[in-house]
């Protein structure tokens, strides 16, 4: 139920967890982060997310990219292997999900038919599943990879991606369900609203739906998934940090 992410040149995790706690007003069973230094590690647990900070004391979790999330259980019941962020098969791929994959059990049907394992019963994994699978069988970029899925997936999503091989890159998408990306200096944020980002930075673009976003290399760049180009609206929030606390 709630998204956080960033890349910059700051520590992800404080401002992953922070930012998890602005958006705990929307509800949530579980929470996790996943962070690349080198390898891509992802740690989750049931229930709050003072909890998944606790259990993150005791890891090594410096690194400049991360993803995070707070889940409100659709499909498989709350524990830490449904909790989000969930690995594609290669364990290349971690994606955050809000919404819900309405054709996923045909999905994960064929998937598994061609040797994919799956881990949780969440319709989350079955979204990582499939990307990769698409990314592999058709030798193309995991953008372009992520664009063909969004084509053929079914209900409402709202996603995050980072892959070991891009560690300089996260990938948004969205169908009903917000997101928005917050512009800072040489860092981007993104998130289900935009209390986790303001104390950082009031410019912000709204993703529309059916949008992908690309953060690469310091470098924002917006595409519809019929692969149209669009231009960034960038808005200026005049919201102050006391105004949401
Ligand atoms: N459908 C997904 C799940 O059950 C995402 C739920 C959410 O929006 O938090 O894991």
């Amino acid at each position: 139920c709630g998204i956080v992410a960033y890349v910059g040149n700051k520590e992800a995790t404080p401002i992953l967890i922070k930012g998890l706690k602005r958006l705990e007003y929307r509800g949530y069973d579980s929470a996790g982060i996943a962070l690349l230094n080198g390898n891509l590690n992802v740690y989750k647990k049931k229930g709050k997310v003072s909890e998944l900070e606790e259990y993150l004391k005791d890891q090594k979790v410096d690194s400049n990219i991360g993803i995070g999330h707070t889940r409100w259980a659709t499909h498989g019941v709350p524990n830490d292997v449904n909790a989000h962020p969930h690995f594609s098969g290669k364990r290349e791929l971690a994606i955050i999900h809000n919404g819900i994959i309405e054709n996923y059990a045909s999905l994960k049907l064929d998937l598994e038919q061609r040797g994919h394992v799956f881990l949780s019963e969440t319709d989350s994994e079955v979204f990582i599943h499939f990307i990769e699978d698409i990314r592999d069988n058709n030798q193309c970029s995991l953008e372009e990879a992520v664009r063909l899925a969004l084509t053929k997936v079914v209900g409402a999503y709202a996603i995050v991606i980072i892959s070991k091989d891009d560690p300089n890159q996260l990938i948004a998408a969205r169908k009903g369900s917000p997101l928005v990306i917050g512009l800072g200096q040489g860092e981007f944020f993104i998130a289900s609203d935009a209390s986790p980002i303001i104390e950082y930075t009031n410019e912000v673009v709204y993703l529309n739906d059916l949008e992908i976003a690309v953060i690469k290399d310091g470098r924002l760049s917006i595409k519809t998934i019929e692969d149209v180009q669009t231009t960034p609206y960038i808005q200026r929030l005049d919201l102050e940090l006391d105004q949401i606390e």
